[in-house]
């Protein structure tokens, strides 16, 4: 168990979490909604601090990130616990775990210290914090994301949006880069599917694109669910009124946990969706999970040309030097590149 650093005192022991936009209640005893942050004697504690669930070294394109650091490496860890109720979660088995005991917890022992120490041990410039939703180990995330810092390793996190601004301002200076799932477009979608809100999600969007942060979005499109061309016309607009160069990513849905009936989505939703994104003006539009798809590489705004090639989730070539310039003709290329 870990003080928490994101919560508020307020009467008859209780407290309130200011981790994420449910800003939970919690009485003495209790966790909050996210189940890994409860109130021991009238102060709130992380019980999966340094307890990581999944602990993996991938490449930086599973995030995705298509436009930070391509073809490097990146340390990704996840806790238990989610703060949302995905139907179609494919981290479920981890995200939905519920601690019981009291002082019950689950993962492996993995300090911050060891994370960042690996890192620099073997070369990994950047680390994910993701699996399960960031926010909620928000602590644990803070301290590896300081350490990190201090080493020259960058931060990233992998979320569903729905920090409090409380946590983003206090991660700001740490936090390089981020992907954020705009999971679909309606608070239906996000009331009946994720158990969840969607305004926060959208809020937040515009706040970090202001923030000095890297940012690309991700949308899973599941069929009969948000794979209509307004509901995929009303994302990509959205973000092409933030900025029409955050990149898009549309990703296939494979059938998981309680949406097993719904079949896989076909690659020519993905081709809709890809061109719903370039017809609202969106300059990098990128289609994933289906590996060899129109939609992996990076064009060049300028001379067309093709300068970063990946198949999967991996990155083939890249032509981009370390100062963000397509080696072809010298255009300029927004992202992270060193
Ligand atoms: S992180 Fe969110 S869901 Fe978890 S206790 Fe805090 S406010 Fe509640």
């Amino acid at each position: 168990m870990h003080k928490c650093i994101l919560y508020k005192k307020k009467s008859d022991k209780k407290v309130q979490c200011q981790a994420c936009n449910w800003y939970c209640d919690i009485s003495e005893g209790h966790t909050g909604l996210c189940g890994v942050r409860k109130n021991i004697k009238g102060d709130l504690y992380l019980s999966v601090y340094g307890k990581a669930i999944a602990a993996h070294v991938d490449n930086i394109e599973k995030k995705p990130l298509f436009h930070f650091l391509p073809g490097t490496e990146i340390f990704s860890i996840g806790t238990v616990g989610c703060n949302f109720r995905c139907l179609f979660c494919q981290n479920w088995d981890i995200s939905q775990v519920r601690l019981k005991e009291p002082n019950e917890t689950m993962g492996t022992d993995l300090p911050p210290k060891e994370i960042v120490k690996y890192c620099v041990e073997n070369d990994i410039p950047s680390i994910a914090y993701t699996y399960n939703e960031p926010a909620i180990f928000f602590e644990y995330a803070y301290d590896t994301a300081k350490l990190a810092h201090k080493e020259g390793i960058k931060n990233i996190f992998v979320s569903n949006g729905f920090e409090s601004k409380e946590a983003l301002k206090k991660i700001e200076p740490y936090l390089d880069a981020i992907n954020i799932d705009l999971k679909g477009f309606t608070e239906e979608f996000y009331k009946e599917i994720c158990s969840a809100r969607l305004q926060p999600v959208l809020d937040n969007i515009k706040h970090v694109h202001k923030m000095d942060v890297w940012l690309e979005i991700t949308t899973l499109v599941i069929p009969t669910k948000n794979d209509s061309d307004e509901e995929l016309t009303n994302i990509a607009e959205f973000i092409a009124s933030i900025s029409k160069d955050i990149p898009w990513h549309v990703t296939a849905f494979y059938p998981q946990y309680k949406m097993m009936d719904i079949p896989p989505t076909p690659p020519e939703t993905l081709e809709r969706a890809y061109e719903i994104g370039k017809k609202a003006g969106l300059n990098y539009v990128y289609t994933g999970n289906i590996p060899g798809m129109k939609g992996e590489n990076t064009t060049c705004l300028k001379c067309k040309k093709e300068i970063i090639e990946r198949f999967g989730l991996e990155c083939t070539s890249c032509q981009v030097d370390n100062k963000g310039r397509c080696t072809n003709c010298n255009n300029k290329i927004v992202g992270i590149w060193k």
